[in-house]
C-alpha cells in the first residue's frame, strides 16, 4: 500500500525542481509504452479542481549525482544532468485517493531517486489564471452571491460557470474591480488551519471538503478551498481580460485570460487590426465606420445586379417563339430567387404548359422553380425528372421548387422538351 505522496508544490508554488525517491513504476498496459509512477513527493501538481496537469521531466540519477547534488546543494541545477538521453518526459500526472501518478515515457526502477523539474512557465502561467480565478469569483460572491459551480483551466481555455445571470455591464464593472485588485498587489496566502480555526472562516467551496482542508486568501477580496498553487501576490497577475461570455445552464460561462496569455491574446487582435486598417487604408479606430459603408455598397450593388438578371431573363423568355408550349430557361448561378420566381409567374400568365427556370451549373447541379396554368400539375414535372435525376423538392401543383443533382442543361432541355 503506497504512502500519500507529500505535495511539495504545497509549500511552495516557486519551486522548479526537487528529487525524490521512486516508490513504485509499472508498464501501462495498453498505452504504447508508458509508464505509471509513484515517488515519495513531487513537485508535479496533478489535474485537479478543473485544471490540467504540471509538464516536464525526471531524470535518473547516479551515485555521483546523488553525492554532488549533497555537496553542491540546491545550487546546481538539473541542467547539469540534462545532458542527452536520460530525459524521461512526464505526459500526464493524476491523483487517486492522495497519491500522485506520474506519467512517463521510460521506465524507472524502484528505490532509485529522481531529479524532477517542472516547466515553470507553463506552472506560472497556471497560477496567473488560477489566482486571477480566485480574485473574480470572490468579488462575483461578495457582490451578486453567486457561486463558481465550475472551474476549467486548460493550456487553450480559462472558463467559470456562475449560478446566476451577470450582465455585460456587471461583467464590466467586475472586470475592472479584479484589475484594481491587480494593482493593489495584494497578497496571497495558501494554509493549512486547524479544525477549530477552520471552524470560524467564512470561505467559499466548490464541494463538500474531507481530510485537512487548504485555505487560499486574497487579501481583502476572497477566501477559498483550493488546492493549487496561486502567485504569491495579485501583482504577478499582471491583468486579467474577459474574452468571452455567455448564458449557460440558467448561469453565465465567463472565459477569461490573465498575465502573459491576455498579453497574447490582445496583441494577436491588436495585429488583426492593424493589418485590416491597412488592408482598408483607414485607422484602427474607423473600420467599424469603413466596413458599414462597404456593407450599404454591396445591398445597392446586389439590388442593382438582380434588376439587371430579371431585366436579362425577360429578354431570354422573350426570345422564345410564341408557340413553344413548354418553356424551360437556364439562369447564372447566383440569381436571386425572388426574381426567378417573378419571371416563371410572367411566363406561366403567357403561356399554355409548363415554365420551368433551373439556375446553376453542370458542376454544382441546379436549383430551380417551375410554375404551369390550372389544370396542369408541375409535380409532374418533378415525376419525370426524378425518373433520371436526384431530385428534392415540391410544392403545389401551380409552383414547385427544389434542387437537381446530376443533371446537364442538356438534359434538363430534353425533359422538358418530352413533356406533354
Ligand atoms: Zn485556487
Amino acid at each position: 500500500m503506497n504512502e500519500n505522496t507529500i505535495k511539495l508544490y504545497d509549500e511552495n508554488a516557486y519551486s522548479t525542481e526537487f528529487t525524490a525517491r521512486v516508490i513504485s513504476c509499472e508498464k501501462i498496459e495498453g498505452e504504447n509504452g508508458q509508464y505509471k509512477a509513484v515517488f515519495d513527493r513531487t513537485l508535479f501538481f496533478p489535474e485537479e479542481g478543473g485544471q490540467t496537469p504540471d509538464r516536464g521531466v525526471v531524470y535518473l540519477l547516479s551515485e555521483q549525482d546523488i553525492e554532488r547534488l549533497k555537496t553542491a546543494g540546491t545550487s546546481e541545477s538539473a541542467d547539469a544532468f540534462t545532458q542527452g538521453e536520460n530525459d524521461i518526459n512526464v505526459l500526464d500526472v493524476q491523483i487517486k485517493s492522495d497519491i500522485i501518478y506520474h506519467y512517463l515515457d521510460k521506465e524507472l526502477e524502484e528505490g532509485s531517486t529522481i531529479l524532477g523539474k517542472i516547466d515553470f512557465s507553463h506552472r506560472f502561467s497556471n497560477m496567473q489564471q488560477h489566482s486571477g480565478e480566485h480574485i473574480f469569483s470572490g468579488i462575483v460572491n461578495s457582490k451578486f452571491g453567486y457561486d463558481n459551480v465550475g472551474f476549467h483551466l486548460s493550456d487553450s481555455i480559462v472558463t467559470m460557470d456562475y449560478s446566476g445571470q451577470l450582465s455585460p455591464e456587471e461583467l464590466a464593472d467586475v472586470e475592472l474591480q479584479v484589475n484594481r485588485a491587480i494593482y493593489e498587489n495584494r497578497e496571497i496566502r495558501a494554509y493549512y488551519p486547524s479544525p477549530e480555526e477552520l471552524a470560524d472562516i467564512d470561505y467559499r467551496s466548490k464541494k463538500e471538503l474531507t481530510g485537512a482542508v487548504r485555505i487560499v486568501e486574497v487579501d481583502g477580496y476572497d477566501v477559498c478551498a483550493c488546492c493549487a498553487p496561486h502567485v504569491k501576490r495579485t501583482g504577478e497577475i499582471g491583468i486579467l481580460k474577459i474574452v468571452g461570455f455567455q448564458n449557460y445552464k440558467g448561469g453565465t460561462r465567463v472565459s477569461i485570460l490573465c498575465g502573459k496569455r491576455a498579453l497574447e491574446f490582445l496583441s494577436g487582435e491588436h495585429n488583426m487590426i492593424q493589418e485590416l486598417a491597412g488592408e482598408l487604408s483607414t485607422s484602427g479606430d474607423n473600420i467599424p465606420n469603413i466596413v458599414h459603408k462597404q456593407q450599404e455598397e454591396i445591398a445597392t450593388l446586389k439590388r442593382s445586379l438582380s434588376e439587371a438578371g430579371e431585366k436579362l431573363l425577360n429578354i431570354e423568355a422573350d426570345k422564345v417563339p410564341e408557340d413553344v408550349r413548354n418553356v424551360c430557361l437556364l439562369a447564372d448561378k447566383d440569381s436571386d430567387p425572388n426574381v426567378i420566381r417573378r419571371v416563371v409567374n410572367r411566363l406561366v400568365s403567357e403561356r399554355e404548359g409548363y415554365c420551368g427556370i433551373f439556375f446553376g451549373d453542370d458542376e454544382s447541379g441546379y436549383r430551380f422553380i417551375i410554375g404551369c396554368p390550372d389544370g396542369l400539375n408541375s409535380n409532374d414535372v418533378l415525376t419525370q425528372l426524378r425518373k433520371s435525376f436526384q431530385v428534392r423538392g415540391g410544392g403545389k401543383p401551380a409552383m414547385v421548387q427544389g434542387s437537381i443533382e446530376g443533371a446537364t442543361s442538356d438534359n434538363i432541355m430534353e425533359t422538358f422538351g418530352q413533356l406533354g
